[in-house]
């Protein structure tokens, strides 16, 4: 996994100033969450690190290299939203294989590594469908492999289980801490449940009006604001 520091970052759309004054400073490896209300500005920081978005100003740097001004797919980011966003004509297999297959790496050497992540989210039995022929939870694993396949230094995820259910919820939350340990990754995971920040996280940044009014791991989260 990669380092993330952010500095000074603003954005406004016109008047509306969305994030102001915001510092965050993220380990190699950490698992780090955005918790905070709706609208407190969670999405548009983590699609400012995805370089989705331009921030107004500050800087984003990522192993102490600059990458504000980056566009999204040079930063080698895996990316989960709460829409699955798989490729519907694409087998699963096909889905999970595609950012080895853009890439470049080789049949021999993409079949393994589409075979292990697949296994990892209990899903080899199914590599042969299409993303309609599974549930909504089968779908966001398969969404979740395709992001890990690569291994990227940084994984961002925008509430990704917010469609499911609390069951299937909980068996992911497992299942993406295990995924992150298999390929290293740091994560920024964006939230508002509560319960799901604390029990995931190494770190929580809490939100409101567009800054960060707290950093802390779970036990020390309120204690001391
Ligand atoms: P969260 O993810 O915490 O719910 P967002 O980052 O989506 O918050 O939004 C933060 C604020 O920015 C909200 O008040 C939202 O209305 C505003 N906002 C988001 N995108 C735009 C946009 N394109 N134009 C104007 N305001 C926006
Ligand atoms: P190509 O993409 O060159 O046409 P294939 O059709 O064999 O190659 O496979 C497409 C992608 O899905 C590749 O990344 C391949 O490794 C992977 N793949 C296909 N079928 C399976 C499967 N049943 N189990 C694991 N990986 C598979």
């Amino acid at each position: 996994g990669a380092s993330i520091r952010i500095r000074n970052a603003r954005k406004s759309y016109g008047t509306t100033t969305v994030l102001e004054h915001l510092d965050l400073d993220i380990e190699a490896g950490e698992f780090v969450t955005l918790l905070g209300p709706s609208g407190s500005g969670k999405s548009t920081l983590l699609n400012a690190i995805a370089g989705l978005e331009n921030l107004t100003g500050g800087t984003i740097e990522v192993d102490g290299r600059d990458l504000t001004h980056v566009p999204a797919h040079r930063r080698g980011f895996g990316m989960v939203f709460q829409s699955y966003a798989l490729f519907p004509h694409l087998t699963v297999a096909e889905n999970v294989g595609y950012p080895l297959r853009i890439r470049h790496l080789n049949t021999r050497n993409r079949r393994a590594r589409v075979e292990k992540y697949l296994q990892l989210v209990a899903l080899d039995h199914v590599a042969d469908r299409l993303p309609s022929q599974l549930s909504g939870g089968q779908q966001q694993r398969v969404s979740l492999a395709r992001a890990m396949v690569f291994e990227p230094r940084v994984l961002l995820m925008d509430e990704p289980l917010g469609a499911l259910d609390r069951n299937l919820r909980q068996a992911l939350q497992f299942e993406i801490r295990k995924l992150q340990l298999e390929a290293g990754s740091t994560v920024i995971y964006v939230t508002h449940d509560h319960d799901e920040a604390l029990s995931m996280s190494d770190k929580v940044a809490l939100l409101n009006g567009g800054r960060i009014v707290q950093v802390a791991a779970p036990p020390e989260l309120y204690r001391n604001p």
